[in-house]
């Protein structure tokens, strides 16, 4: 049984760091399993909400449920009223090619790196300073078939065969956010999910660590 992790891509920006070297420094944060600056602060979207996703034309429109129920995980379970991070808009046209554009995008593909044939998916955040401003997602479907159907973060097992697309998207969410894996249990940031393993709930790591900075 192969299964795998996803490789988390990180952007700088140069003119950044500029602005930060201008800046009064800052202690240092406790991490909870977000990705920090070179100063130790947590990087995130520091308030800006809703987190604003945009469905690229080939996401399956099978695949909505499974992402708007990750979504609604995230608002119910984190936004304690707020809502946090939102589908803007689905079928949205463009080229199948994550740019820093200014819009997060979560994109479907057909073919993958011959040479990581076993990442599932893969998420790049753009920050600057320690404020996220962009994230973009890609899933895999040449070297993996997907589970869709949803009986919500209940249900417990799928074909052995299969990756589930919610328990995935959770996760590739959860780096929406800012957060990097974590190997504590029960974490849906675990950085492995097996095919036919269900991880549909957001562990109580995960939640301590979102209300960290959230
Ligand atoms: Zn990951």
């Amino acid at each position: 049984m192969r299964l795998r992790g996803k490789t988390f891509l990180i952007a700088l920006t140069t003119a950044l760091l500029l602005l930060s070297s201008c800046s009064r420094p800052q202690g240092p944060q406790a991490s909870c399993d977000f990705v920090q600056s070179p100063e130790m602060q947590r990087v995130s979207w520091k308030g800006r909400f809703p987190i604003r996703i945009y469905l690229h034309k080939s996401v399956p429109v099978g695949a909505y449920e499974a992402i708007d129920l990750a979504v609604s995980q995230y608002n119910a379970t984190i936004g304690d009223g707020r809502e946090l991070i939102r589908i803007e808009a689905r079928g949205v046209d463009g080229e199948l090619n994550p740019v820093k554009d200014g819009y997060s995008t979560i994109y479907w593909y057909k073919t993958w790196d011959t040479n990581r044939p076993t990442e599932q998916a893969r998420t790049t955040i753009y920050w600057s300073g320690v404020e996220i401003f962009e994230a973009d997602m890609r899933i895999n479907e040449a070297n993996f078939k997907y589970t869709f159907s949803s009986t919500g973060a209940n249900a417990s097992s799928i074909s052995q065969s299969t990756v589930d697309l919610y328990s995935l998207v959770l996760h590739e969410f959860g780096h929406v956010f800012g957060l990097a894996h974590t190997t504590a249990q029960g974490s849906a940031m675990n950085a492995v999910l097996s095919e036919g393993q269900v991880r549909r709930k957001l562990g109580t790591t995960d939640i301590n660590n979102l209300k960290c900075e959230y």
